[in-house]
């Protein structure tokens, strides 16, 4: 398994346009020194080629397609996605147990399987929408409910803001891999996000793992701000 593998804490987000500009981008950052992840636009435009291009540059790759259907398609799309050397892959929490134990079992077929991660509530989201689809209306409820019905399925961690790691942490104990975005380093722009937390006050809330996009895709100089961010969690990394 590839879980706990050394390496930067960061996951920049490759949120381009196109698979030339990606490819582009990723061409002036050492492996070591981030992961990459690419999401539904990135991967729908491109498809797996692309993926296979980062991977075989030696890049740690979260395939951030959140995958939600019955158990047999969510386990059988997971392996697809490890057969193409991702380092992570994820599911909604919200298909259920069945679901997640079965890409959790497909997954465990591999030799060397990714890091299963959950999506719990989407940010997006607040009471009033959670309301609106019949689901109990406090996000955090919600929130710690799925995840830990995400790790009692064999889930190797979730996606979660930086706000709740503190929380999630502290109940789901030490080996829970929390992955989060909404960080911004001090100073950045807040783009559109509204909460977020700097880069190493994330860590010490609890995250394993930072999502970071525009603060890294946009600046002028994106190995100089992914260096800077890599020594400001430094410490804070176990
Ligand atoms: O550019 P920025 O750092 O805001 O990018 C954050 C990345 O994390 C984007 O790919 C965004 O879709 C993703 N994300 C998020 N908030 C969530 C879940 C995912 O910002 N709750």
């Amino acid at each position: 398994m590839k879980k706990n593998k050394p390496g930067s804490r960061v996951i920049v987000a490759l949120d381009f346009p196109s698979g030339a500009e990606a490819r582009n981008f990723v061409d002036r950052l050492q492996p070591g020194s981030c992961r990459l992840k690419v999401g539904k636009e990135l991967f729908t435009r491109e498809g797996p080629q692309l993926v296979r291009y980062f991977v075989e540059r030696g890049h740690d790759v979260f395939l951030d397609l959140k995958f939600h259907d019955i158990p047999n398609t969510v386990a059988q799309a997971c392996q697809a996605a490890a057969m193409l050397g991702v380092w992570m892959v994820n599911v909604h929490t919200l298909g259920g147990s069945k679901m997640m134990k079965a890409a959790r079992a497909a997954l465990d077929e591999l030799e060397q399987r990714p890091l299963l991660i959950g999506v719990t509530v989407l940010t997006s989201m607040d009471a009033q929408d959670l309301e609106e689809i019949g689901l109990q209306p406090d996000p955090a409820e919600q929130v710690l409910r799925l995840a830990t019905l995400a790790r009692a399925s064999g889930l190797d961690g979730v996606v979660c803001s930086p706000r709740e790691a503190a929380m999630l942490r502290r109940e789901l104990g030490p080996d829970f891999q929390l992955v989060t975005p909404g960080v911004r380093p001090k100073g950045a722009a807040m783009d559109d996000q509204t909460r977020v937390l700097t880069p190493a006050d994330a860590m010490r809330a609890g995250s394993d793992y930072l999502v970071i996009g525009r603060p890294i895709t946009k600046a002028d100089d994106p190995v100089a701000v992914l260096t800077q961010i890599n020594g400001e969690i430094a410490d804070t990394a176990d």
